[in-house]
């Protein structure tokens, strides 16, 4: 694993961070972090999760030069790291299977996780028929019927899906489900957090999973041209894929991090997902980070064409390093993301999920200034299979 700068003793990076939970769940989420800390010393655990990452996963993800994608942009070499080729179509399986056999380890039978999009959904339905683990999943009665295609995929693969109709019937209130429901049968379940969100150690053990493809990344594209790259742009909702690409490079100055969030139909109207760009700190589902509100403090409804980065909330790690000024954090609205989704699938033939479009196209817009030399890693965090209603929709196409 990564050396782990970040976070403290006590769950913060800078100020964010923490673990803000009801006095039941502090047990829990200690008796979490020791078993982490185990498992992280066990050399066997790490055996175990690379075997599967290699033969269940199909790691490692390739780095792929965009020959077509790079000439017609006509500036910056831009690497595409292939998370879209990872078994389930994204890069939530990284974490899902690292939690999921930290569970196993811990003794836990009962696996609940929460989903919006349904894609982490998914992905844990996976793992847990893998492993052999009940499986219920919380998700919002809206996004159920938005999402039936997945809703059919967990189901296939053993899962409980069970509707949350409290709230906006969306994530946010799936999340809450999740953790009523963690809070009574807390000594068999394990909560399978799906970001890096969340009070700690989830934002650390969720970045330390899914820091394979920044690692990979480093070893690839070294093996290649033999330097580091000059730029990594990920899309940014929780924040999960970006910063597993980010951190392995942290202590790397020179190379620069560009987290793209979803600007939704413009930041002027209110409806965008831009957390980092217009929120500020506060605390919301366990951890103080930036988050977005109304003038009531009551939490905002967010939008983005793209299903995984519907969220009002961000990781803590990314909020400190949007202080520290380690990271620069902008906005692709959902027009701009539409464009970055056809771009893809006409020079490369390959079809970008809604979220990791947002990243492609602002990859593309800046490797237009700059020379060949530079480098530009841009992390394809999906496929677009489960986009495509939404596509047709939007571009007009079909009947
Ligand atoms: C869920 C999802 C995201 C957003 O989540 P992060 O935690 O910010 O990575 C991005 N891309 C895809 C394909 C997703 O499924």
């Amino acid at each position: 694993m990564v050396k782990n700068t970040w976070p403290d003793s006590s769950g913060y990076y800078g100020k964010y961070g923490g673990k803000f939970v009801p006095e039941t769940l502090m047990s829990a989420l200690s008796e979490l972090e020791s078993a982490y800390a185990e498992a992280l010393a066990d050399a066997e655990f790490q055996q175990q999760f690379n075997q599967l990452c290699k033969d269940y996963i199909g790691r490692p993800t390739p780095l792929y030069y965009a020959v077509q994608l790079t000439a017609k942009s006509g500036g910056a070499t831009i690497l595409l790291k292939r998370e879209d080729l990872a078994h389930t179509g994204a890069h939530k399986i990284n974490n899902a299977l690292g939690q999921g056999l930290l569970a196993k380890r811990m003794g836990k039978t009962r696996i609940i996780a929460e989903t919006g999009a349904g894609q982490h959904g998914v992905a844990v339905a996976t793992v847990c028929a893998m492993l052999g683990l009940e499986c219920i999943v919380y998700m919002g009665e809206e996004d159920i019927k938005r999402q039936a295609p997945n809703v059919t995929r967990m189901e296939l693969t053993g899962a409980e899906v069970r509707p949350v109709t409290s709230g906006s019937k969306t994530l946010k209130d799936a999340i809450n489900e999740a953790i009523r429901d963690w809070v009574s049968n807390v000594r068999t379940t394990h909560y399978l957090l799906g970001s890096v969100v969340g009070p700690h150690p989830y934002p650390m053990i969720v970045r330390d999973f899914q820091s394979i493809i920044g690692r990979e990344s480093k070893e690839q594209v070294l093996a290649v041209y033999k330097r580091l790259p000059d730029y990594l742009v990920a899309c940014v909702g929780g924040g999960s894929n970006s910063i597993g690409l980010f951190h392995p490079f942290y202590d790397d100055k020179d190379v620069k991090f560009i987290g793209v969030e979803a600007g939704g139909e413009g930041l002027e109207s209110g409806k965008h997902s831009a957390t980092l760009a217009t929120g500020k700190a506060g605390v919301l589902h366990g951890t103080k980070s930036y988050l977005m509100e109304d003038e009531h403090g009551q939490i905002k409804e967010t939008h983005s064409i793209a299903p995984g980065l519907d969220y009002p909330g961000v990781g803590p790690e990314h909020s400190f390093y949007k202080d520290s000024g380690r990271a620069t954090y902008v906005t692709v609205d959902d027009k701009q993301a539409l464009e970055g989704f056809r771009l893809l699938c006409d020079t490369e033939g390959i079809i970008p999920a809604l979220e990791s479009a947002h990243a492609i196209y602002y990859a593309a817009k800046m490797a237009k200034g700059l020379g060949q030399e530079i480098l530009i890693i841009v992390n394809l965090s999906g496929r677009g299979d489960k986009d495509l209603d939404i596509v047709t929709k939007a571009l007009g196409m079909g009947k």
